[in-house]
This record gives structure tokens, C-alpha cells and sequence, in this order.
């Protein structure tokens, strides 16, 4: 009998189609992908795709992202529930009242949002691009959506701008608190600490290194430590084995699960592209007006 990844690389090749992962989803899911990355490179695979079919692991945002840049694909979905809670952390009436306030504002909106935020945007920024993009832009006032923490973390490495954060967060890396760097520094004196800048400012101050999930694999690569402790999603944890097997890595917190992303499963992903379901489909309309800040983040961080 077929294994279910074997039935998966068969179904891949009928439908002509590609699995985009993110690091987040389980890393049976990450094993079967074509690309695994964080949503800045994702993305910028959707958009290159010549494939008919992009299956997306990942939360609903990121498939919206992709059928957005690239809409004569058909995009799928293993789990239609799977959402990112951060993604509708800000409201229009908040982002029309800042307009009122602020003649130059920039709305910069982060990667993880829906499509209808970013329709009312200026430019879409994702955690390894948001500062670089930030002080491209020509204007002072910036309204930061939907991650506070993020924002937070942009305005400290660009104090020449008025940067006013929204209060959206990751439930995820709010989780990890200052007391949990400090007891996993004690567990594990020699390992350095890199941690996410969705965490909360008191951890990121903390840390030895800020990054996205890729900055955060990167360095610990091509660093000449042995042993590091990880203050982001655990998922990123098995990318980080497999890369590199001779080091150590521990989470500063350990249980830091996104139970949105752990919702794609194999089982989900063989369905999906059997049944080409869950299809993305947003109006025309949306589509327009929310890829030009995606596109404008594609062209600033070149
Ligand atoms: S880890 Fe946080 S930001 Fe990422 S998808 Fe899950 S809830 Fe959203």
C-alpha cells in the first residue's frame, strides 16, 4: 500500500502543483515541501511560481498572500480553520482616525494580517525586512499594524521616525516572558539566546540576537557556538536539528505551539490536493487593492 507521502508526490505531480511550508507547521509537513521558509520568502516563491497549483501549509493569511500575488493560480489551503488570531488584530475605524491625525502617514502593515488590511495599507513589511523598509520610507509618522511587539521593536531601530504601534500581538510569543530567559540562562549557562521580534520588548532586550525565523536559523549556522536557546515557535526547532545536528537547541520556553499551524497535517495536505480544496478566492477588488503594498514590499526589499 501507498504511504500517504508517496500518494502526496503523486497527486503533486498530476496537478502540477508545489507545496509552500512554513517553519511553524509540523515537521512531517516540512518534509514534503518544495519550499520551506518564513512568509518573505514564501512569498516571493508564489509569486515566481510556473506551477497550476500552490498548495499552501500554512495559516489562512499566507494563502490569501499568495493567490493575491500570483491570481491565475489556483491556491489550497490543507485546513480552512487554520488562522493566524494576530491577522485581524486592527480595525479600519483605527487606521481612518490615524489618516485624519497624521497628513503623511504610511500604514505598514505587517506580512500577518488579512487581505482587507492590507487594502487599507501603504506597504506590507514581513519580521526580516519591517526595519529596512521602515526607514526607506519617505515619511515620518508610520502607523505600525496589527503586531505591537514588532512595532516596538522597528521604532527602537529607527528612532528618527514618529512610529505609533497598534496593539495587535502573537499569542504565541507573548507567552515568553523576561522570567523565562532568565531560568533557561541559568539551565543552560553557555547557550546564547535568539529570539523572535514578536516577542515582547522586555525578551527582546534581553537577547543576545533578534531575527525572523529565517535570520534566527541563519545565524545559528553560521555561528561558531555550540548550544542556543530559541525563543520563537518550536516548529523552527526541527529545521534547526536537521541543518545542523552537531549543535544544541533548546527552547526558552518549552510548549510554544502555534495550535493554528499544527492544524496542517499530512492527512490534510493529501486531501487537499486530491479534493483541490480548500480553494482561496478573494474579490477582485481585495486582490487589487491589497497587492500593491505587497508589491511595494517586494520592490523595497530587494
Ligand atoms: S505563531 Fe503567532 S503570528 Fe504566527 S501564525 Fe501563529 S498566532 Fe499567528
Amino acid at each position: 500500500m501507498e504511504s500517504i507521502k508517496e500518494e502526496i508526490e503523486k497527486l503533486k505531480k498530476e496537478k502540477r502543483a508545489i507545496i509552500l511550508a512554513h517553519y511553524y507547521v509540523p515537521g512531517e509537513v516540512q518534509e514534503i515541501a518544495d519550499y520551506i521558509g518564513d512568509s518573505y520568502f514564501l512569498s516571493k516563491k508564489a509569486r515566481e511560481t510556473e506551477a497550476e497549483m500552490i498548495l499552501f501549509a500554512g495559516v489562512s493569511f499566507m494563502g490569501e498572500s499568495a493567490k493575491i500575488l500570483n491570481p491565475e493560480r489556483t491556491v489550497l489551503l490543507p485546513d480552512a480553520q487554520a488562522d493566524c488570531p494576530m491577522a485581524h488584530m486592527a480595525s479600519r475605524e483605527k487606521i481612518r482616525e490615524m489618516r485624519g491625525k497624521y497628513e503623511d502617514l504610511a500604514v505598514v502593515c505587517y506580512i500577518n494580517s488579512t487581505a482587507e488590511l492590507k487594502t487599507m495599507s501603504d506597504v506590507c513589511v514581513t519580521s526580516s525586512n519591517a526595519v529596512d523598509i521602515v526607514k526607506k520610507l519617505p515619511n515620518k509618522n508610520i502607523f505600525f499594524i496589527p503586531d505591537g511587539n514588532l512595532g516596538a521593536y522597528v521604532a527602537a531601530q529607527v528612532p528618527e521616525k514618529n512610529i505609533i504601534v497598534n496593539e495587535g500581538y502573537c499569542p504565541v510569543h507573548r507567552e515568553i516572558q523576561e522570567e523565562d530567559v532568565k531560568n533557561a540562562r541559568k539551565e543552560h549557562p553557555k547557550a546564547s539566546v535568539l529570539v523572535h521580534p514578536e516577542c515582547v520588548s522586555e525578551v527582546v532586550r534581553t537577547a543576545d540576537f533578534v531575527g525572523s525565523t529565517s535570520e534566527i536559523i541563519q545565524y545559528a549556522c553560521q555561528s561558531e557556538e555550540k548550544e542556543f536557546l530559541i525563543g520563537t515557535e518550536e516548529g523552527v526547532l526541527w529545521d534547526l536539528e536537521k541543518k545542523c545536528p552537531e549543535k544544541a537547541f533548546y527552547p526558552v520556553k518549552p510548549g510554544q505551539c502555534c495550535l493554528d499551524m499544527k492544524k496542517v497535517t499530512l492527512e490534510k495536505v493529501r486531501n487537499a490536493l486530491k479534493e483541490e480544496k480548500y480553494q482561496v478566492s478573494l474579490e477582485p477588488e481585495t486582490m487589487e487593492k491589497a497587492r500593491r503594498p505587497l508589491d511595494k514590499m517586494l520592490e523595497l526589499g530587494k
